[in-house]
């Protein structure tokens, strides 16, 4: 199998040698030449399967310069009960008739960015050991991204962790989540500012060439192909769960910020996945929904962006929707390039009407975008109905699921995060907190590591070229 990029470069390349990189040399991003097709024999031998060894065959398909040996040990490794809380790895949860929760949130950091994260590191200390070179992750987060990576990387050979978080602004239970760790390869850094600021250290330490190749700098961020094809899996292991024949179709709905998530349900449906609709679930911060109701796709400046009580879907661009719009394009990659590096850059949008209509029939997209009072309702209503208490993500994805439900198409709502995470929302909808799983108790007042440094690039490269030792 070989990846070229979005936008049209020449070059093809293989799995190990994408997956540390970030975006293809001509800014695009990476995607297989074409996607392996599932015949109904071959989900017939999947159906049973666990969900490592569906993880195995999935990546399989993806990945042909690891040895199938050393991947099923990885994958098995990778996705444990003891990581993952169940059996299952990601179990449905019954709602209404013909609706249900798939668990994404039970690994480490109680979210779903866990299910590829986890896998990510384990591919990482692979490889690095095979090349006999290191990594330094450098990251900026608010949240989410940034402890689902130091909880992958943590202890892992050749790859340490430096990530940028502002100062005093994340929930307590999430500085706690990242601060309490005390690997010796993982640094948390707390920058005086806010969360614009430390990813733009992130970008100047990132431009500065020399510094980048010297200390070998990297990232995990979202658009990393890894990352995209490990969420594949749970598509599937959902739709075995959801379905009792390969006849039967269902519909995922999915709470959307960068469209890394619903990106890896389109690549499980390119891949002949009966799946009837992918609903793109937002919050207020409605790109992905405006695009797929108008076909225009707008990114919105800083001040149209909006700080909701789903902070992990509060994005001004989606930036893996470029995947989407390539296939969307029959993978014109001059087009592509033209409408990303230039329509973009000088309009802010572009306007693809025609394609919206091609997205929804052919594709099987759909959305709906939920404010706070709804996301407020949605976690009252089930809660008050089914005693299930949900985060406030997957309050905005069950809402906008339930208008889009078809009569005998089961509606599965990827379960993005817990509610944990997010106590206060949970406060002012149910007037009680939310369950804490017992692994937490107490991580609050936990030891915690963690440097304390002003908004400044040099300060940030020199902790970087001090810790390199
Ligand atoms: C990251 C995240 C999302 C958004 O996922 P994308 O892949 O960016 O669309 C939704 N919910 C939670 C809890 C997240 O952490």
């Amino acid at each position: 199998m070989l990846y070229l990029s979005t936008r049209g470069h020449p070059d093809r390349k293989r799995f190990c040698e994408i997956l540390l990189e970030g975006l293809a040399p001509d800014g695009g991003l990476y995607l297989p030449e074409r996607y392996p097709q599932v015949d109904a024999a071959t989900l017939g031998k999947w159906r049973t399967l666990s969900y490592a060894d569906l993880a195995y065959e999935i990546l399989s398909l993806y990945i042909d310069d690891i040895p199938a040996g050393d991947l099923r040990a990885l994958v098995r490794k990778t996705y444990t009960e003891e990581v993952f809380g169940t059996k299952e790895i990601v179990p449905l949860k019954p709602l209404e008739p013909g609706v249900c929760l798939e668990a994404l949130s039970n690994g480490p950091t109680l979210a779903f960015k866990d299910m590829a994260m986890q896998l990510l590191g384990n591919l990482f200390e692979y490889e690095l050991g095979r090349r006999g070179e290191e990594l330094n992750i450098l990251g900026a987060t608010s949240g989410d991204t940034g402890s689902a990576a130091e909880y992958a990387m943590r202890g892992k050979k050749g790859v340490r962790v430096f990530m940028t978080s502002p100062h005093g602004r994340m929930s307590p239970f999430q500085q706690a989540q990242m601060f309490s760790l005390q690997d010796a390869n993982i640094h948390n850094l707390a920058i005086e500012g806010v969360f614009d600021d430390c990813q733009d250290i992130v970008k100047a330490v990132s431009n500065d060439h020399d510094f980048k190749r010297r200390y070998r700098i990297g990232t995990v961020n979202s658009i990393n192909w890894a990352r995209l094809v490990a969420q594949v899996v749970y598509y599937f292991a959902g739709y075995f769960q959801g379905t009792r024949s390969n006849d039967e179709r269902v519909s995922f709905a999915v709470p959307s910020g960068n469209f890394g998530n619903v990106c890896a349900g389109h690549v499980a449906r390119m891949m002949g996945l009966p799946i009837a609709k992918l609903v793109v679930a937002t919050n207020e911060n409605d790109v992905l929904d405006e695009f797929f109701r108008t076909g225009v796709y707008r990114v919105r400046g800083a001040r149209d962006t909006y700080e909701t009580s789903s902070p992990s879907m509060d994005i001004s661009k989606a930036s893996n929707f470029e995947r989407f719009v390539f296939d969307l394009l029959e993978r014109d990659g001059a087009r592509v390039r033209y409408l990303f590096s230039e329509e973009l850059a000088a309009k802010g949008q572009f306007d693809l009407s025609h394609a919206a209509l091609v997205a929804r029939d052919r594709y099987g997209f759909a959305s709906g975008r939920s404010t706070h009072a709804d996301r407020l309702a949605t976690i009252r209503d089930t809660w008050q109905r089914f005693g299930t208490m949900i985060d406030t993500h997957t309050a905005d994805g069950l809402k906008v699921a339930r208008e889009q439900v078809q009569p005998g198409i089961p509606m599965i709502v990827l379960e993005t995060a817990l509610p944990i995470k997010f106590a206060a929302t949970i406060v002012e909808a149910l007037g009680r907190g939310p369950e804490r799983p017992a692994r937490f108790a107490g991580i609050e007042d936990l030891p915690k590591r963690v440097t304390v440094l002003p908004a400044d690039a040099e300060q940030v490269k020199q902790f970087i070229a001090a810790h390199c030792a």
